[in-house]
Protein backbone atom coordinates (compact mmCIF):
# COMPACT_ATOMS: atom_id res chain seq x y z
CA UNK A 1 0.00 0.00 0.00
CA UNK A 2 1.53 3.69 -1.52
CA UNK A 3 0.35 6.78 -0.89
CA UNK A 4 2.11 9.85 -2.34
CA UNK A 5 5.66 8.10 -1.82
CA UNK A 6 4.71 7.12 1.60
CA UNK A 7 4.75 2.99 2.39
CA UNK A 8 1.82 1.61 4.47
CA UNK A 9 3.60 1.40 7.49
CA UNK A 10 4.95 5.04 7.32
CA UNK A 11 1.12 6.25 6.67
CA UNK A 12 -0.50 4.31 9.64
CA UNK A 13 2.20 4.46 11.85
CA UNK A 14 0.34 6.05 14.63
CA UNK A 15 -2.50 4.00 13.79
CA UNK A 16 -0.70 1.46 14.85
CA UNK A 17 1.20 2.87 17.80
CA UNK A 18 -2.48 3.59 18.97
CA UNK A 19 -3.23 -0.08 18.54
CA UNK A 20 -0.24 -1.38 20.52
CA UNK A 21 -0.83 0.47 23.27
CA UNK A 22 -4.39 -0.43 23.48
CA UNK A 23 -4.12 -3.95 23.21
CA UNK A 24 -1.22 -3.56 25.88
CA UNK A 25 -3.12 -1.78 28.32
CA UNK A 26 -6.32 -3.67 27.22
CA UNK A 27 -4.37 -7.06 28.27
CA UNK A 28 -2.62 -5.72 31.68
CA UNK A 29 -6.52 -5.34 33.11
CA UNK A 30 -7.60 -8.89 31.69
CA UNK A 31 -4.16 -10.37 33.77
CA UNK A 32 -5.49 -8.35 36.67
CA UNK A 33 -8.59 -10.21 36.48
CA UNK A 34 -7.60 -13.71 35.92
CA UNK A 35 -7.41 -15.98 38.24
CA UNK A 36 -9.28 -13.69 41.03
CA UNK A 37 -12.90 -14.54 42.29
CA UNK A 38 -13.63 -11.47 39.61
CA UNK A 39 -13.29 -13.41 36.55
CA UNK A 40 -16.66 -14.74 37.57
CA UNK A 41 -19.30 -15.29 34.84
CA UNK A 42 -22.28 -13.74 33.68
CA UNK A 43 -24.66 -15.42 30.95
CA UNK A 44 -25.77 -12.89 28.13
CA UNK A 45 -28.74 -13.47 26.13
CA UNK A 46 -26.48 -16.27 24.00
CA UNK A 47 -25.72 -18.27 26.69
CA UNK A 48 -21.77 -17.21 25.88
CA UNK A 49 -20.13 -16.50 28.82
CA UNK A 50 -18.77 -12.87 29.38
CA UNK A 51 -16.69 -11.65 32.09
CA UNK A 52 -15.70 -8.16 34.36
CA UNK A 53 -12.62 -7.99 32.13
CA UNK A 54 -14.83 -7.98 28.79
CA UNK A 55 -16.39 -5.01 29.31
CA UNK A 56 -12.94 -3.32 30.84
CA UNK A 57 -10.83 -4.37 28.41
CA UNK A 58 -13.46 -3.07 25.52
CA UNK A 59 -14.11 0.70 27.88
CA UNK A 60 -9.94 1.01 27.89
CA UNK A 61 -9.45 0.13 23.89
CA UNK A 62 -12.52 2.29 22.63
CA UNK A 63 -11.92 5.16 24.72
CA UNK A 64 -7.90 5.59 23.42
CA UNK A 65 -9.30 5.06 19.84
CA UNK A 66 -12.01 7.72 20.83
CA UNK A 67 -9.39 10.06 21.61
CA UNK A 68 -7.01 9.16 19.01
CA UNK A 69 -9.30 9.05 15.98
CA UNK A 70 -12.96 10.79 16.98
CA UNK A 71 -14.02 9.80 13.60
CA UNK A 72 -13.69 6.48 13.28
CA UNK A 73 -16.34 3.62 13.66
CA UNK A 74 -16.03 0.98 16.28
CA UNK A 75 -17.51 -2.89 15.85
CA UNK A 76 -17.08 -4.71 19.36
CA UNK A 77 -18.04 -7.45 20.42
CA UNK A 78 -19.56 -6.50 23.49
CA UNK A 79 -22.28 -3.64 25.06
CA UNK A 80 -23.25 -2.19 28.34
CA UNK A 81 -26.77 -2.50 28.16
CA UNK A 82 -26.49 -5.21 30.85
CA UNK A 83 -23.79 -2.93 33.01
CA UNK A 84 -26.86 -0.35 32.79
CA UNK A 85 -29.45 -2.21 34.49
CA UNK A 86 -30.29 -1.74 38.19
CA UNK A 87 -29.93 -4.94 39.41
CA UNK A 88 -26.36 -4.81 37.66
CA UNK A 89 -25.00 -2.64 40.20
CA UNK A 90 -22.20 -4.94 41.48
CA UNK A 91 -21.15 -6.11 38.39
CA UNK A 92 -21.26 -2.65 36.93
CA UNK A 93 -18.72 -1.34 40.11
CA UNK A 94 -15.80 -4.19 39.46
CA UNK A 95 -15.82 -3.41 35.80
CA UNK A 96 -15.37 0.39 37.14
CA UNK A 97 -12.92 -0.24 40.33
CA UNK A 98 -10.74 -2.42 37.11
CA UNK A 99 -10.67 0.16 34.69
CA UNK A 100 -10.00 2.69 37.18
CA UNK A 101 -6.66 0.74 38.52
CA UNK A 102 -5.49 1.84 35.03
CA UNK A 103 -7.44 5.51 34.48
CA UNK A 104 -7.77 6.69 37.93
CA UNK A 105 -9.61 10.12 36.84
CA UNK A 106 -12.04 7.65 34.83
CA UNK A 107 -16.02 7.98 36.34
CA UNK A 108 -18.58 5.20 36.09
CA UNK A 109 -20.90 7.12 33.47
CA UNK A 110 -18.21 7.43 31.26
CA UNK A 111 -16.72 3.69 31.01
CA UNK A 112 -20.01 2.99 30.29
CA UNK A 113 -20.28 5.34 27.58
CA UNK A 114 -17.04 4.01 26.22
CA UNK A 115 -18.17 0.64 25.84
CA UNK A 116 -20.49 1.45 24.01
CA UNK A 117 -18.60 3.55 21.62
CA UNK A 118 -17.89 -0.31 20.10
CA UNK A 119 -21.17 -0.19 18.86
CA UNK A 120 -21.61 0.09 15.33
CA UNK A 121 -22.87 -2.65 13.21
CA UNK A 122 -22.56 -1.84 10.18
CA UNK A 123 -19.66 -0.98 7.65
CA UNK A 124 -18.25 2.24 7.32
CA UNK A 125 -14.97 3.46 4.81
CA UNK A 126 -13.34 3.26 7.64
CA UNK A 127 -13.68 1.28 11.21
CA UNK A 128 -11.97 -0.49 13.99
CA UNK A 129 -13.28 -4.00 14.46
CA UNK A 130 -12.48 -5.24 18.20
CA UNK A 131 -12.83 -8.52 20.28
CA UNK A 132 -11.68 -7.11 24.09
CA UNK A 133 -11.47 -10.85 25.33
CA UNK A 134 -10.99 -13.32 22.41
CA UNK A 135 -11.85 -16.96 23.66
CA UNK A 136 -13.30 -16.33 26.85
CA UNK A 137 -13.98 -19.58 27.36
CA UNK A 138 -10.14 -20.24 27.25
CA UNK A 139 -9.51 -17.05 29.70
CA UNK A 140 -12.18 -18.64 32.37
CA UNK A 141 -9.68 -21.56 31.95
CA UNK A 142 -6.52 -20.06 32.71
CA UNK A 143 -5.64 -21.38 29.02
CA UNK A 144 -4.99 -19.08 25.76
CA UNK A 145 -7.04 -15.97 25.73
CA UNK A 146 -6.32 -12.85 23.42
CA UNK A 147 -6.89 -8.90 23.30
CA UNK A 148 -7.75 -8.26 19.27
CA UNK A 149 -7.61 -4.81 17.34
CA UNK A 150 -7.87 -4.63 13.42
CA UNK A 151 -8.20 -1.37 11.27
CA UNK A 152 -10.38 -1.80 8.23
CA UNK A 153 -10.00 0.77 5.57
CA UNK A 154 -12.09 0.84 2.21
CA UNK A 155 -12.86 -3.10 3.30
CA UNK A 156 -9.23 -3.88 3.78
CA UNK A 157 -7.15 -5.38 6.53
CA UNK A 158 -4.75 -2.56 7.61
CA UNK A 159 -3.15 -2.13 10.80
CA UNK A 160 -3.59 -4.85 13.27
CA UNK A 161 -2.51 -5.82 17.03
CA UNK A 162 -3.39 -8.81 19.10
CA UNK A 163 -2.39 -9.44 22.05
CA UNK A 164 -2.06 -12.92 24.09
CA UNK A 165 -0.78 -12.75 27.57
CA UNK A 166 -0.43 -16.50 28.17
CA UNK A 167 1.33 -17.29 24.89
CA UNK A 168 5.24 -18.29 25.03
CA UNK A 169 6.68 -19.02 21.49
CA UNK A 170 10.07 -20.49 21.02
CA UNK A 171 11.33 -17.37 20.07
CA UNK A 172 10.38 -15.82 23.41
CA UNK A 173 12.95 -18.19 25.44
CA UNK A 174 10.81 -19.13 28.55
CA UNK A 175 8.97 -15.40 28.57
CA UNK A 176 5.32 -15.87 28.57
CA UNK A 177 3.18 -12.95 27.10
CA UNK A 178 3.18 -12.05 23.19
CA UNK A 179 2.01 -9.10 21.03
CA UNK A 180 1.66 -9.48 17.82
CA UNK A 181 1.01 -6.44 15.25
CA UNK A 182 0.94 -5.48 11.46
CA UNK A 183 0.33 -3.02 9.07
CA UNK A 184 -0.71 -3.57 5.16
CA UNK A 185 2.79 -3.93 3.18
CA UNK A 186 4.68 -3.66 6.53
CA UNK A 187 5.28 -6.83 7.55
CA UNK A 188 4.30 -8.16 11.04
CA UNK A 189 6.51 -7.33 14.09
CA UNK A 190 6.82 -9.49 17.67
CA UNK A 191 7.16 -8.42 21.23
CA UNK A 192 6.92 -9.03 24.27
CA UNK A 193 3.68 -7.86 26.08
CA UNK A 194 5.50 -7.06 28.99
CA UNK A 195 7.61 -4.49 27.96
CA UNK A 196 7.43 -3.89 24.68
CA UNK A 197 10.53 -5.65 23.86
CA UNK A 198 11.14 -5.92 19.79
CA UNK A 199 11.24 -9.53 19.00
CA UNK A 200 11.73 -9.26 15.54
CA UNK A 201 9.65 -9.99 12.56
CA UNK A 202 7.21 -12.41 11.82
CA UNK A 203 7.76 -15.09 9.40
CA UNK A 204 5.63 -18.31 8.47
CA UNK A 205 7.10 -21.25 8.29
CA UNK A 206 8.26 -22.84 4.49
CA UNK A 207 7.34 -26.75 5.59
CA UNK A 208 5.79 -28.46 3.54
CA UNK A 209 6.63 -31.85 3.85
CA UNK A 210 2.89 -33.58 5.38
CA UNK A 211 5.19 -35.19 8.18
CA UNK A 212 6.28 -32.08 10.11
CA UNK A 213 3.09 -29.97 9.26
CA UNK A 214 1.66 -29.04 12.53
CA UNK A 215 -2.42 -28.44 12.20
CA UNK A 216 -4.07 -25.89 15.18
CA UNK A 217 -7.52 -25.39 16.25
CA UNK A 218 -10.28 -24.57 18.58
CA UNK A 219 -10.52 -26.40 21.99
CA UNK A 220 -14.22 -26.03 21.51
CA UNK A 221 -15.77 -28.79 19.47
CA UNK A 222 -18.35 -26.65 19.01
CA UNK A 223 -16.37 -24.08 17.15
CA UNK A 224 -14.70 -25.92 14.56
CA UNK A 225 -14.96 -29.37 13.36
CA UNK A 226 -12.23 -31.64 15.18
CA UNK A 227 -13.50 -34.67 13.13
CA UNK A 228 -12.99 -32.88 10.27
CA UNK A 229 -9.67 -31.74 10.97
CA UNK A 230 -9.01 -36.12 11.25
CA UNK A 231 -10.04 -36.34 7.90
CA UNK A 232 -8.14 -32.92 6.35
CA UNK A 233 -4.92 -34.81 8.11
CA UNK A 234 -5.60 -38.01 6.63
CA UNK A 235 -5.67 -36.47 3.23
CA UNK A 236 -2.65 -34.25 3.50
CA UNK A 237 -0.60 -37.50 5.15
CA UNK A 238 -0.27 -35.27 8.34
CA UNK A 239 0.09 -37.85 11.21
CA UNK A 240 0.71 -35.25 14.37
CA UNK A 241 -2.12 -34.57 16.34
CA UNK A 242 -3.44 -30.83 16.01
CA UNK A 243 -2.57 -28.50 18.70
CA UNK A 244 -5.62 -27.20 20.48
CA UNK A 245 -5.95 -23.18 21.52
CA UNK A 246 -8.46 -20.88 22.38
CA UNK A 247 -8.96 -17.53 20.74
CA UNK A 248 -6.82 -15.77 17.87
CA UNK A 249 -3.69 -16.99 19.55
CA UNK A 250 -4.05 -19.78 16.82
CA UNK A 251 -3.29 -16.98 13.88
CA UNK A 252 0.26 -15.64 15.99
CA UNK A 253 1.49 -19.13 16.24
CA UNK A 254 0.98 -19.97 12.50
CA UNK A 255 2.54 -16.24 11.56
CA UNK A 256 5.41 -16.85 13.95
CA UNK A 257 5.92 -20.01 12.32
CA UNK A 258 5.34 -22.02 14.91
CA UNK A 259 2.73 -24.49 13.61
CA UNK A 260 1.66 -24.31 9.38
CA UNK A 261 -1.83 -24.85 9.86
CA UNK A 262 -5.27 -23.36 11.23
CA UNK A 263 -8.14 -24.84 10.84
CA UNK A 264 -12.19 -23.76 11.28
CA UNK A 265 -14.48 -25.79 10.32
CA UNK A 266 -17.90 -25.20 10.29
CA UNK A 267 -19.08 -27.46 12.68
CA UNK A 268 -22.83 -25.96 12.69
CA UNK A 269 -23.49 -24.98 8.77
CA UNK A 270 -26.23 -22.27 10.00
CA UNK A 271 -23.31 -20.49 12.12
CA UNK A 272 -21.75 -17.04 10.46
CA UNK A 273 -17.95 -16.25 11.92
CA UNK A 274 -17.98 -12.60 13.82
CA UNK A 275 -15.40 -10.17 12.48
CA UNK A 276 -14.25 -9.49 15.15
CA UNK A 277 -12.31 -13.15 15.66
CA UNK A 278 -10.81 -12.89 12.06
CA UNK A 279 -9.88 -9.67 11.45
CA UNK A 280 -6.85 -9.16 13.16
CA UNK A 281 -5.32 -12.56 13.49
CA UNK A 282 -5.56 -12.76 9.43
CA UNK A 283 -3.31 -9.64 8.97
CA UNK A 284 -0.86 -10.84 11.17
CA UNK A 285 -0.59 -14.16 8.81
CA UNK A 286 -0.86 -12.59 5.74
CA UNK A 287 2.20 -10.29 6.70
CA UNK A 288 3.87 -13.12 8.06
CA UNK A 289 4.08 -14.35 4.19
CA UNK A 290 0.75 -17.05 5.08
CA UNK A 291 -2.53 -17.08 3.35
CA UNK A 292 -5.95 -17.08 5.42
CA UNK A 293 -8.96 -17.86 3.32
CA UNK A 294 -12.49 -19.32 3.91
CA UNK A 295 -13.37 -23.58 3.27
CA UNK A 296 -14.18 -22.87 -0.61
CA UNK A 297 -10.80 -20.52 -0.90
CA UNK A 298 -12.43 -17.38 -0.78
CA UNK A 299 -10.79 -14.26 0.79
CA UNK A 300 -12.52 -12.85 3.74
CA UNK A 301 -14.84 -10.26 2.62
CA UNK A 302 -14.69 -7.08 5.56
CA UNK A 303 -16.75 -5.29 4.13
CA UNK A 304 -20.03 -6.57 4.98
CA UNK A 305 -21.08 -5.07 8.34
CA UNK A 306 -20.21 -7.14 12.13
CA UNK A 307 -20.38 -10.63 10.20
CA UNK A 308 -18.25 -12.58 7.46
CA UNK A 309 -21.75 -13.16 5.79
CA UNK A 310 -20.12 -14.42 2.24
CA UNK A 311 -17.59 -16.90 3.84
CA UNK A 312 -18.14 -20.10 5.46
CA UNK A 313 -15.08 -21.42 8.04
CA UNK A 314 -11.91 -20.24 7.66
CA UNK A 315 -8.54 -22.07 6.41
CA UNK A 316 -5.24 -20.40 7.63
CA UNK A 317 -1.63 -21.29 5.99
CA UNK A 318 1.44 -21.29 5.81
CA UNK A 319 0.67 -20.14 2.35
CA UNK A 320 2.79 -23.17 0.82
CA UNK A 321 0.49 -25.31 1.77
CA UNK A 322 -2.45 -23.55 1.10
CA UNK A 323 -3.70 -25.08 -2.46
CA UNK A 324 -2.93 -28.60 -0.66
CA UNK A 325 -4.80 -27.73 2.33
CA UNK A 326 -7.91 -26.68 0.33
CA UNK A 327 -8.03 -29.59 -1.51
CA UNK A 328 -7.88 -31.60 1.13
CA UNK A 329 -10.56 -29.54 2.43
CA UNK A 330 -12.75 -30.25 -0.47
CA UNK A 331 -12.36 -34.04 -0.03
CA UNK A 332 -13.08 -33.95 3.19
CA UNK A 333 -16.64 -33.39 2.38
CA UNK A 334 -16.62 -29.66 4.45
P1 LIG B 1 -11.97 -20.05 19.56
O1 LIG B 1 -11.32 -19.55 20.81
O2 LIG B 1 -11.06 -20.11 18.39
O3 LIG B 1 -12.74 -21.31 19.79
O4 LIG B 1 -12.99 -18.94 19.13
C1 LIG B 1 -13.76 -18.22 20.04
C2 LIG B 1 -14.84 -17.53 19.27
O5 LIG B 1 -15.67 -18.50 18.64
C3 LIG B 1 -15.78 -16.72 20.11
O6 LIG B 1 -15.33 -15.41 20.19
C4 LIG B 1 -17.11 -16.81 19.38
O7 LIG B 1 -17.43 -15.58 18.75
C5 LIG B 1 -16.87 -17.84 18.30
N1 LIG B 1 -17.94 -18.83 18.15
C6 LIG B 1 -19.04 -19.00 18.91
N2 LIG B 1 -19.82 -20.01 18.41
C7 LIG B 1 -19.19 -20.48 17.31
C8 LIG B 1 -19.49 -21.50 16.34
N3 LIG B 1 -20.59 -22.25 16.42
N4 LIG B 1 -18.62 -21.71 15.32
C9 LIG B 1 -17.50 -20.96 15.24
N5 LIG B 1 -17.16 -19.97 16.12
C10 LIG B 1 -18.00 -19.74 17.14
MG1 LIG C 1 -14.03 -13.92 20.05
Amino acid sequence: MRRGGLTGAQVYERELHIAVAAVREAAELCRNIQGTLEASVLEKTDRSPVTIADFGSQALVCSRLKDAFPGDAIIAEEDASVLREDKSNLLRERVVRQVQKLRTDARAPEILDWVDLGGDKTFSVRFWTLDPIDGTKGYLRGDQYAVALALIVSGKLTVSAVACPNLSLEQMKGDSGLLMAAVAGGGTRMYRLSDLKDLGMARVSQMSDPERLTICESVEESHTSHAGSVLVAQHMGISSASIRMDSQAKYAVVASGNAEIYLRLPSDRRYVENIWDHAAGSLLVEEAGGRVTDIDGNDLDFSLGFQLAENRGVVVSNGVVHETLLEAVHRAGL
